[in-house]
């Protein structure tokens, strides 16, 4: 079982924070949420947002909220800034976009033709580099036609994974720990090799991958809901769920970000 979040020690250098079910609480941003990540930008320890959702997002957050950086699509696109310009780090190569999207669609339809009620999200529009098949948003498929769908998706070679509202899939070759990694060297100017310097906050099967990769990783509460389905787990937990949580976070990483 995980330590209790008391327990995490500092240094911390960034905070690096999913947004669905972490930064939202049933689905939105609380303004006291949105004031914490002020407080810790504020106090020289920058946030990163890493998320499933569309590029699109990220340019919207890195163009009205004072964040670092936003890994977005698992990692299929990451919004950096230089000087005063934003721009984007591709998961995999730009030019193979068209194609990788061609036979991605080839797939959803067989896919949608398998699991009745398995629809592209309606971000899907816009997203670069991955996709989404709906399964818990406006959509309501039981979690195992979603793990059903995950299964077929990577039996034919494509990446997927589960997060609390839909399944993302694309190419095999990108993660969204390796965009971390990217950004801890290009934007934090940190040792790549060495994530014990900063902390990750998540909830979901889809932030497996970051649990095992930060040794400070932590679960809000509701991370819960999966435990057993997880298959690295947060070092740490909230005793509060979603945005609450995080506002725990933030109030224990204030205290001991200085080490
Ligand atoms: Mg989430």
């Amino acid at each position: 079982m995980a330590l209790p979040l008391a327990d995490l020690r500092g240094p911390i250098r960034a905070l690096f924070s999913d947004i669905d079910g972490t930064l939202t609480t049933a689905g939105r941003i609380e303004a006291s949420t949105y004031t914490a990540l002020e407080r810790l930008g504020d106090a020289g320890v920058p946030v990163v947002l890493v998320t499933g959702r569309p590029a699109g997002w990220g340019q919207a957050f890195m163009s009205v909220a004072g964040v670092a950086a936003v890994v977005t699509e698992n990692g299929g696109v990451t919004w950096v800034r230089e000087g005063k310009r934003l721009s984007r780090l591709y998961g995999v190569p730009a030019n193979s976009l068209p194609e990788w999207r061609r036979r991605m669609l080839e797939l959803y339809a067989e896919v949608a033709a398998k699991v009745p009620g398995a629809r592209l999200s309606t971000d899907s529009k816009y997203r670069e580099v991955d996709l989404a098949i709906d399964w818990n948003e406006e959509a309501s498929l039981s979690p195992a036609d979603a793990d059903n769908v995950v299964a077929m998706i990577r039996k034919a070679g494509f990446t997927a994974s589960r997060s609390s509202v839909h399944v993302n899939f694309g190419p095999p070759h990108f993660d969204k720990l390796s965009a971390c990694v990217t950004v801890i060297r290009q934007v934090l100017k940190g040792d790549g090799n060495d994530l014990d310097g900063y902390a990750f906050v998540g909830d979901a099967l889809n932030d497996a991958p970051m649990f095992g990769g930060f040794p400070k990783s932590i679960g809000v509460a509701n991370v819960r809901a999966w435990w057993d389905e997880l298959s690295f787990k947060p070092a740490y937990l909230s005793e509060a769920a979603e945005g609450a949580g995080l506002r725990e976070v933030v109030e224990h990483v204030l205290k001991v970000a200085k080490g």
